[in-house]
C-alpha cells in the first residue's frame, strides 16, 4: 500500500494511473476502521483495478466541537487493516492539504430539503461540511466508483446530489449496513461507549425490528410510541424516530405497502449520539 499525505504527490500518481486506464474505486472514511468500513473496501477491491481509501476526520462536518475533539483516532491499527486487505492507496491528508485557504465554508451547495430534515435538521451545517469535503476529495481522486454505507443513509442522498450538481461521472455503490452480533450498527463512535452502554445500545435495533415486525397489525404511530417509551425507560434521549419514503426521505405518517420506506432513528446515550435505520 502506498500512503500519500500530500495532495500534489497523490494527484501526480493518480495521473500516471489514469494513463494506464485502470479503474479506481474510492472509499472515503474518517478512520477508526471497523467491519462496516471493511465491507465497502472488499466490494471496491472486487470491482476495481485500484482501491483508494481516505482517512480524514473532517472538522467541517462536526456541528459539535466536543464530538470532533473526542472522535476516535487509531491510524496504526487502521493501517494494519488496510494492509491485510491489500488496499492499493491510503490518502491521509492533514487539514491544510484539504482546506489550504482555511475551513470557512466558501462554497454553498444546494442540497434542497435534505438539509432541513432528519440529520440535516438536527445537525446544522453537517451536510454542507460533508458536501464540501466530498467535493474536494472527489475532484482529487476522480474515481469511477464511490463506495458508501447505508448506515449513513441520508449522507448517500447528499453525496449523490453533489455528484449530480457537479456533473461528475461517478457511480455510487450503496453497501448494506453492517451490525455487531448484538444488532448494534457498527460505528467508530461505539468505541466511546462503556461496556454497559454498548450492551444497552443494542436496544436501538431491537426496537426498529419490533416496529417492522408489527407493521402489518398496528399503526406506525402506536408502534413508534411504544419504541420511544421502551428506549426512554432505558435512558436514551430520542432525537428522532421517523418513517420515511426511501427515495425522497419525505416523512410518512403511516405504513403504505406501495411506498418503499425506511425507519430512521437518532438517539443520545449519555454523551454519544447514535444513528440507525431499517428498510420497511
Ligand atoms: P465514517 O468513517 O463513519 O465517515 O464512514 C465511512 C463510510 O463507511 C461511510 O460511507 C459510512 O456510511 C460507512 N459505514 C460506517 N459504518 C458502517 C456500517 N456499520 N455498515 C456499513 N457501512 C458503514
Amino acid at each position: 500500500m502506498i500512503l500519500f499525505k500530500k495532495t500534489g504527490d497523490f494527484k501526480k500518481y493518480l495521473g500516471l494511473l489514469s494513463e494506464k486506464k485502470l479503474s479506481v474505486g474510492f472509499v472515503p472514511t474518517m478512520g477508526a476502521l471497523h467491519e462496516g468500513h471493511v465491507s465497502l473496501m472488499k466490494l471496491s477491491k472486487e470491482q476495481n483495478d485500484i482501491t483508494v481509501v481516505s482517512i480524514f476526520v473532517n472538522p467541517l462536518q462536526f456541528n459539535d466541537r466536543k464530538d470532533f475533539d473526542k472522535y476516535p483516532v487509531s491510524l496504526e491499527s487502521d493501517i494494519v487493516i488496510l494492509e491485510a486487505l491489500n488496499i492499493d492507496i491510503l490518502f491521509h491528508p492533514e487539514e491544510k492539504e484539504i482546506y489550504p485557504h482555511g475551513d470557512s465554508v466558501a462554497k454553498k451547495f444546494n442540497l434542497g430539503s435534505l438539509e432541513s430534515v432528519l440529520e440535516g435538521a438536527s445537525r446544522p451545517g453537517h451536510f454542507q461540511g460533508v458536501a464540501r469535503v466530498m467535493d474536494i476529495l472527489l475532484h482529487i481522486v476522480q474515481p469511477q466508483q464511490l463506495y458508501l454505507g447505508q448506515k449513513d443513509f441520508q449522507q448517500i442522498k447528499v453525496i449523490q446530489r453533489l455528484i449530480d450538481l457537479e456533473n461528475l461521472v461517478i457511480r455510487v455503490i450503496a453497501a448494506p449496513l453492517i451490525r455487531e452480533a448484538s444488532g448494534l450498527a457498527m460505528s467508530s463512535r461505539n468505541e466511546r461507549l462503556d461496556p454497559a452502554s454498548r450492551k444497552k445500545a443494542a436496544l436501538i435495533y431491537k426496537n426498529l425490528v419490533e416496529i417492522k415486525n408489527n407493521a402489518h397489525r398496528r399503526s406506525f404511530q402506536e408502534l413508534r410510541d411504544i419504541a420511544i417509551r421502551n428506549l426512554e425507560i432505558e435512558g436514551f434521549k430520542i432525537d428522532y424516530l421517523v418513517l420515511a419514503n426511501r427515495e425522497t426521505l419525505e416523512e410518512l405518517k403511516a405504513f403504505d405497502k406501495k411506498i418503499p420506506a425506511i425507519l430512521l432513528i437518532a438517539v443520545h446515550l449519555g454523551e454519544i449520539r447514535l444513528i440507525d435505520n431499517l428498510f420497511i
